[in-house]
Order: structure tokens, then C-alpha cells, then sequence
């Protein structure tokens, strides 16, 4: 028997895993495809913050998993001598009317006041015109220096080569019962502990809220990973109404995300990512004549209430739920803690 069974290998199944492990515990990570087949492996990577106004308990436990995150990941880059490709390289955010700009700049003490020194507002005027429209940001641009970008899918294999053999693919879980999943190959697997990860697929294993309604649901988001035809490395993230601009280094940059609550195909893209390409070329210059690389597609995990589902099973001993990470599962899955489970 297994001390732990974790059943998903994205960014929350494989993070326990490693903290499990760091205890003590012997780990199994069952994954039904391979690691990174679901949302974590996103081409975009931001890891953005909360506007620092209107300071809540949400916003101060991003923010605290923000600025831990650097220390965790060099912790296992050491350790594995695998780069996540992590860096604080700020997010620009266009202003569009006098009213924005106002509401913006009196963000600049909220962010002084609870951001603590490790990172500051800062408004731009002077811009790079190929970085964006100048059209797009009539009232100027604000420089979030406390937003950063990882590379997803590198974060995604060191953690896995951190867990060395303790990863089986192919295992798609079925069902389970206390103590016990069940595979679609008819093996069973039996732990002291099973900890559902599988992203938006865990609402199926969970009973519905006390209002009758779903406990999550899954969105489907595409994006896209373009080259350039000039290196665009350097610049910021751009973030403008819903479209992010990341770029990946060298001339590979990702645009995206769409967000459709009802959709046929989790991994399909369309015209709705061609849309959004099409939008990002608008804000940023540089994007004009470049290749797409990859189009992308995946489903995030949306809890009832928006927040975290951390915890047990509502129903089977033994079993617990890891998900809901929705547009923040890069951020936020280093401070999920094990203790929290049961
Ligand atoms: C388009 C898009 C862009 C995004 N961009 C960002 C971003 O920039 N920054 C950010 O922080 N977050 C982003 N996210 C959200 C982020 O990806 C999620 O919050 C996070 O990946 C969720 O991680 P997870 O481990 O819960 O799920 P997943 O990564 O989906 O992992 C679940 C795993 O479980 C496996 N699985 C599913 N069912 C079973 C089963 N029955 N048996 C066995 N295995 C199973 C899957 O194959 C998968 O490997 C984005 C998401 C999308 C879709």
C-alpha cells in the first residue's frame, strides 16, 4: 500500500507530491497522459497580481505567494539543475481614459503601503512604440513591477525530475472508493491517502455546493505561441482587456487567453484564438508578420466560490481534493500545504 496516491501530474498533483515526499512520505503520482497534459503546461506562464487597492485576505495571500515563489523555485533549480525560466519582468498595463489613468495612479500608494518595498507601480509616458500601439495607450502606461513570467512547461518537467520514479503515466482514474481508486484498466490502487489533482476534472469526484449548484466547473482557454520577425526579449508582459503578450525569449512570444464557460472540445482551437492573435497584433507592433508556432488549448479549474478547493473529500475517508487554481495555479500551488488536506 502507497502512504500517498496522487492522481493528476499538473502543477498542484506534482507540487504535493514533492512536498509529501519532503516529509517523508512514499508517493504515487498516477497521471492518466503524460505531465503537463492539462492547464499548467500554459504557453503564457504570467504570474500577475491582484490591483494593490481594496487589500484583502486573498490579495495579501497572493501577494505572499508572489514574492516566496522566487526562493522556492531556486530551491529547485539547485536541486535539479533544470531553469524555470522565472523572472520578475513587470507587466504593462495601457490606459486608455483620463478616469483610468487617476484611478491608477492613486493605486501607486496602495501598492507602496501593501506591497512592502518588493515592488512598486510606476507610471510610464515614454513608450516603446513597437512594444505598443500608441493608439492603445492614450493616457499613457502603468509598469506593474511586482508581475512576473515562468515557463510552465520547465517548472512542470523539474518538478517531475525532482520526484524521480515516483510518476506512472497512462493510469486514468475511474472511480474511487475509501482507501481506494480505481483505474480504467481495472487495477486498484490502495493508499493511505489519495489526493484527487486532476484539475477541472476533480469537480466530477465532488458532491454539489449546499446550494444544489456544481463544485467547480471547468473554462476552456486557448492561446498561442508566436515568433517574431525582430527578438522581442526584454520587454515587459502587455496586458490589455483580457489579452496577455508574454514574451518567451528570442523572438517566441505567447498571446492569449480566451475564456469560454461552454465549449465541445477541451483541446481544440478556433476562430476564437485566431481572434485573439489578431487583437494582440493590434496592441503590440512587433507581433506584425509573425509565425505561429503552437495554438494551444486546455481547461482551467473554476471552483463554485472562485477560491482554492484544498481539503477532504466531503464523503470518503481517506480521500482528499486539490484544485480550483483557475487563472492562478502557477502562482499559488508552491504554498498549498499538506496539513490542509485532511
Ligand atoms: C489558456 C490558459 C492559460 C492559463 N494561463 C495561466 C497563467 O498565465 N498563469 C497561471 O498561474 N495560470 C494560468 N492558467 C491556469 C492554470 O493553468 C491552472 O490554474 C492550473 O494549471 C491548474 O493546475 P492543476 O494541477 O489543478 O490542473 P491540470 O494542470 O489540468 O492538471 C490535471 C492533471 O490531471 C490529469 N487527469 C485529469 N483527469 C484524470 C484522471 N481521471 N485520472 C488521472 N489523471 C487525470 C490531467 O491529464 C492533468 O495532467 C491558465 C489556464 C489556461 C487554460
Amino acid at each position: 500500500m502507497e502512504d500517498v496516491l496522487i492522481i493528476g501530474a499538473g502543477i498542484f498533483g506534482l507540487t504535493l507530491a514533492r512536498k509529501f515526499r519532503e516529509a517523508g512520505r512514499r508517493v504515487l503520482v498516477a497521471e492518466a497522459h503524460a505531465v503537463g497534459a492539462g492547464a499548467s503546461a500554459t504557453p503564457l506562464g504570467v504570474l500577475a497580481p491582484h490591483a494593490p487597492d481594496n487589500w484583502n485576505a486573498k490579495k495579501e495571500a497572493q501577494f505572499r505567494a508572489l514574492t516566496s515563489l522566487p526562493d522556492y523555485l531556486k530551491a529547485l533549480e539547485d536541486e535539479t539543475g533544470m531553469a524555470v525560466g522565472y523572472e520578475r519582468c513587470g507587466r504593462l498595463i495601457p490606459l486608455t481614459t483620463e478616469n483610468q489613468r487617476a484611478a491608477w495612479d492613486r493605486r501607486i500608494a496602495d501598492a507602496r503601503e501593501n506591497w512592502h518595498g518588493e515592488a512598486v507601480l510606476s507610471p510610464i509616458n515614454g513608450m516603446d512604440r513597437d512594444w505598443i500601439a500608441p493608439d492603445v495607450a492614450p493616457f499613457g502606461a502603468m509598469l506593474c513591477g511586482l508581475s512576473a513570467k515562468i515557463d510552465a512547461r520547465s517548472y512542470l518537467l523539474a518538478l517531475a525530475a525532482s520526484l524521480g520514479d515516483s510518476i506512472r503515466t497512462g493510469m486514468m482514474m475511474e472511480r474511487l472508493e475509501e482507501g481506494m481508486a480505481i483505474f480504467s484498466s481495472g487495477e486498484r490502487v490502495a493508499a493511505r491517502r489519495i489526493v484527487i489533482a486532476t484539475g477541472a476534472d476533480a469537480f466530477a469526484h465532488l458532491p454539489p455546493t449546499d446550494r444544489d449548484e456544481p463544485a467547480g466547473r471547468g473554462e476552456k482557454g486557448q492561446a498561442a505561441i508566436l515568433e517574431t520577425v525582430a527578438p522581442v526579449d526584454g520587454n515587459p508582459i502587455l496586458y490589455h482587456d483580457g489579452t496577455y503578450i508574454v514574451p518567451r525569449g528570442g523572438r517566441q512570444v505567447a498571446v492569449g487567453a480566451t475564456s469560454e464557460r461552454y465549449f465541445e472540445c477541451p483541446t481544440t482551437t478556433d476562430a476564437l484564438l485566431d481572434d485573439k492573435i489578431a487583437r494582440a497584433a493590434t496592441l503590440c507592433p512587433a507581433l506584425g508578420g509573425a509565425r505561429i508556432v503552437e495554438r494551444w488549448a486546455s481547461v482551467r479549474p473554476r471552483a463554485a466560490n472562485r477560491a482554492l478547493r484544498v481539503g477532504p473529500h466531503p464523503s470518503l475517508a481517506g480521500v482528499s481534493v486539490a484544485t480550483g487554481g483557475f487563472k492562478t495555479g502557477l502562482a499559488m500551488a508552491h504554498t498549498l500545504d499538506p496539513e490542509h488536506l485532511t
